[in-house]
């Protein structure tokens, strides 16, 4: 089955890469306003490309924002799994236009990549994915199992709508698992399997005490410095081993095991003193840099303010001081709970002579993970490596895809991060490119993997 599919996919690929080109030629940007009807076109061009495919129930959904297209593929029958797989047509502005090679919206190819805005993010992936479907239901006449479309309009913009409508309509997306497309491997042409993302939460401490800035010659020795009282409590919240002192903190959160760190050991990864500049590492004590990163939480001061910044001297006390805090988290960390704790710790250990505000960061999510050795995750593996014709890599990662925490949190299924990116594609930047092995092979792998996990009882 597999290599007939692959096989329409060679014959085709002049003409797909046309039809490639035609949609990436849609300058699909959310954020500006001036798009919305290049942005009709790109929900457009994917409504006709899924009827010529044969999928039905073709609609594109109001979602208050950009329109979401979806779709379904119901001709596996009762007895298949059903995959909704998870793709965004938008993408990011062009801006700084003056520093591209070729017009964003004018497809070229040089250096074996296809150089446009979306050729990786995401457009190119989407259509790698239709064009595996149509090459299924080509030479197959069906595909091997169930699909459910969606492809969202808004990913750039935070996803605003995608929640609500994930959340409202579970009758559409319902499905036995998800697969995104929209993520990358760790180097060209080495498959990587990201199997974990971190959550992510925040407060922001201020620290209040005169009711303006003082003469410090006059009150020094009478009232509490603010920015000295911030600093005890920051000071109190990380020790030097790098371990978060907070009561609790580190409580559900699940010991990482012999078989994960030697996954993490066998990660290709960078050399952090070289890519950062830092003179050294410095990871929690116990952990390595790449599991911490990957797989430990981690307690950021990311800004600190307060009293005179100026240039020569100002000598006062100053009335207030302000830091802003965020935390990324692992799985079997609630960040309401996470929350609670800092706030709780930051009015234990607050001085006299001052009062201290928390606010909660509003934006939080929890970690994702899948087991490494689920059965649709090892097929994926093997998927990948059949295609590279490479060993794939397990990754986590330390950042977080807000999609991956929903489609966990209402519908509870595997999700399973089937990227083909690569570190060179400059994403969100200037001269975005997509590598014509990495499309090549990556469509075998797509090929590959419905087939096989089409045998998969869910
Ligand atoms: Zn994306």
């Amino acid at each position: 089955m597999s290599d007939q599919a692959i096989t329409y996919l060679t014959e085709n690929r002049e003409r797909l890469l046309k039809k490639l080109d035609e949609f990436l030629s849609i300058p699909s940007v959310s954020t500006d306003s001036n798009y919305k009807n290049d942005i009709k076109k790109a929900a457009d061009f994917l409504e006709t490309y899924l009827q010529e495919i044969g999928f039905e129930n073709i609609e594109q959904k109001d979602t208050g924002g950009h329109p979401l297209v979806y779709a379904e593929y119901n001709g596996a029958g009762a007895d298949k799994p059903t995959v909704l797989f998870y793709g965004h047509y938008d993408v990011q502005p062009v801006d700084p236009i003056d520093e591209w090679e070729s017009d964003p919206f004018k497809p070229e190819i040089r250096n074996d990549r296809i150089y446009a805005r979306g050729s990786s993010d995401d457009k190119g992936q989407v259509f790698m994915n239709l064009a595996v479907f149509e090459a299924l239901m080509k030479t197959d006449g069906e595909l091997p199992l169930n699909v459910k479309i969606c492809i969202e309009g808004e990913e750039e913009i935070g996803s605003e709508n995608l929640y609500d409508i994930l959340h409202d309509r579970k009758d559409l997306f319902e499905a036995d698992f998800a697969v995104i497309s929209d993520s990358g491997m760790v180097a060209k042409n080495q498959p990587t399997i990201l199997y974990g993302l971190k959550g992510f939460t925040g407060i922001e401490i201020t620290v209040t005490g005169p009711d303006h800035d003082l003469h410090s010659g006059m009150y020094g020795g009478a009232v509490r410095n603010p920015i000295m009282a911030l600093s005890h409590i920051l000071a109190s919240m990380k020790n030097e081993d790098e371990v978060i002192t907070v009561d609790q903190f580190y409580d559900g959160v699940e010991p990482l095991s012999d078989e994960e760190r030697k996954l993490i050991e066998q990660a290709p990864g960078e050399d952090f003193v070289e890519s950062t500049g830092s003179p050294s590492t410095a990871s929690e004590k116990g952990y390595t840099p790449e599991e911490h990163t990957m797989a430990r939480p981690t307690f950021e001061i990311n800004g600190i303010y307060g009293g005179y910044q100026g240039e020569g001297t100002k000598t006062i006390i100053p009335s207030s001081a302000t830091a802003k805090i965020t935390c990324r988290l692992v799985p079997g960390q609630e960040p309401d709970k996470i929350q609670q704790l800092l706030e709780d710790h930051v009015k234990r250990v607050a001085p006299k002579g001052v009062t201290v505000e928390v606010k909660k960061e509003k934006l939080s999510s929890k970690a994702y993970k899948v087991e490494p050795n689920h059965p649709l995750i090892k097929k994926a593996a093997d998927s990948y490596t059949k295609a590279f014709e490479k060993e794939t890599v397990y990754v986590r990662m330390g950042g977080s895809i807000p999609v991956v925490e929903w489609i966990d949190e209402i519908y509870n299924i595997p999700i399973v991060l089937l990227g083909f990116g690569t570190p060179e594609d400059r994403l969100h930047s200037p001269n975005e490119s997509f590598p014509l092995d990495s499309y090549d092979k990556g469509m075998e792998t797509l090929v590959y993997y419905w087939n096989s996990v089409a045998e998969e009882d869910i």
